[in-house]
């Protein structure tokens, strides 16, 4: 059977940095556990933007449209604010989103135990932290029509339409149902069906969906309020939390922060199963391409290598590896190497990009 295949793009800045640890990681898997990728590499952003003068080429486009999973670092940086609103780097990334059709955005918050104390929430209440937001990323108030600055009377309205229709609900509750399948049987859906039409719909589709198909995993509804609430209250009380694009936005945002650094949070954005039956997928770190530390080792390598954890466990099907791949990065964690994005009050041994990614390899 040929090896499952992974197109790499690192991008801008850090991008590139923090995607040559995960090489190392790829190549160890290889070498080690005789798991071995097809891996290829092209451009985005502002580096693709400098060799063919376009952010995205419909050739890299339809690399990422055929390969298992894609890999991604980070786009944009200061050279590129002047251009043109179609060209700027950003607008790549838009495109491979909306083109491979990623409706389902996951950002897990986990908090690692020797970054407990880094969360401005005391201790016991995010040691051990593991929750899953699916976050709806293609519909919704973002998109929904109409949406403009518009002239009534004497006076100027902005008008934006929260807009969603019920198979864009489902199959986003599916998304969200189908991990929880993999990990505790547990969703909390949130939406506002207190005050709003398409929080009434979304609560019916959601409900639906699992009563006809997941009718084992166990669902609770929460209005999104009470639910940014709770999850400064008690996170742990939540596993997966499926919302749409507004409220998910903000709440994972929020979750985020409840475990420290931009440098350690990964994402996935999933699409529609492919002809394997595992979903279009692309990987990247949440945080930017951070001109202001790029070039000089400083990078966090640790959110980018979470992301290929991620699609170890949900393109590859390799969840024991990924716990193997995160159970490593605890280790180094525990062993007191900081970058210097996670060095707190309490010290640690400062190390550079490569020497955080070496060490994870050797854990
Ligand atoms: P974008 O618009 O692409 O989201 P941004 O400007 O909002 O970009 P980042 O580029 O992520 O955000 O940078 C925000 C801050 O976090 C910067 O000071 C940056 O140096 C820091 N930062 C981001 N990622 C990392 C990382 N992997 N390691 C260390 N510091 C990081
Ligand atoms: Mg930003």
């Amino acid at each position: 059977m040929a090896n499952p295949s992974i197109l790499i793009l690192p991008g801008d800045g850090i991008g590139p940095e923090v995607m040559a640890e995960v090489r190392k990681i790829i190549d160890w898997f290889g070498a080690k556990r005789g798991l071995n990728f097809d891996v290829s590499e092209d451009l985005i952003g502002g580096a693709a933007y400098d060799a063919h003068g376009v952010p995205l080429t419909d050739e890299a486009l339809a690399k990422a449209q055929a390969v298992d999973a894609v890999l991604l670092g980070a786009v944009g940086g200061p050279k590129y604010d002047n251009l043109d609103f179609a060209l700027k780097p950003e607008r790549g990334l838009l495109r491979i989103r909306k083109e491979m059709d990623l409706f389902s955005n996951l950002r897990p918050a986990q908090c690692f135990d020797a970054l407990a104390d880094f969360s401005s929430l005391k201790r016991d209440v995010v040691a051990g932290l593991d929750i899953m937001i699916v976050r709806e990323l293609t519909s919704g108030v973002y998109f929904g029509e109409p949406r403009g600055i518009f002239t009534e009377g004497n006076e100027r309205v902005g008008i934006n339409t929260q807009r969603y229709t019920e198979s864009e609900i489902a199959r986003v509750a599916r998304s969200a149902f189908e991990l929880a399948k993999r990990r505790n049987n547990k969703v909390c859906s949130m939406e506002k069906a207190n005050v709003m039409e398409s929080g009434i719909l979304w609560r019916e589709v959601v409900q639906k969906v699992h009563d006809e198909e997941y009718p084992e995993v166990e669902l609770s509804h929460m209005y999104a309020d009470a639910g940014a609430m709770q999850l400064c209250r008690w996170p742990k009380q939540f596993d997966v939390i499926v919302t749409d694009n507004l409220f998910g936005d903000i709440l994972s945002d929020c979750a985020a922060m409840l475990t420290g650094s931009l440098g350690m949070l990964p994402s996935a954005s999933l699409g529609a199963p492919m002809a394997n039956g595992r979903p279009k997928a692309l990987y990247e770190p949440v945080h930017g391409s951070a001109p202001d530390i790029a070039g000089q080792g400083k990078a966090n390598p640790i959110a980018c290598i979470l992301s290929f954890a991620m699609a170890l466990r949900y393109s590859f099907d390799q969840g024991t590896e990924a716990d193997r791949l995160e159970g490593a990065i605890e280790a180094v964690l525990a062993s007191g190497l900081r970058t210097a994005d996670l060095m707190g009050p309490e010290g640690g041994k400062p190390v550079s990009t490569s020497e955080m990614g070496d060490a994870v390899v050797k854990a």
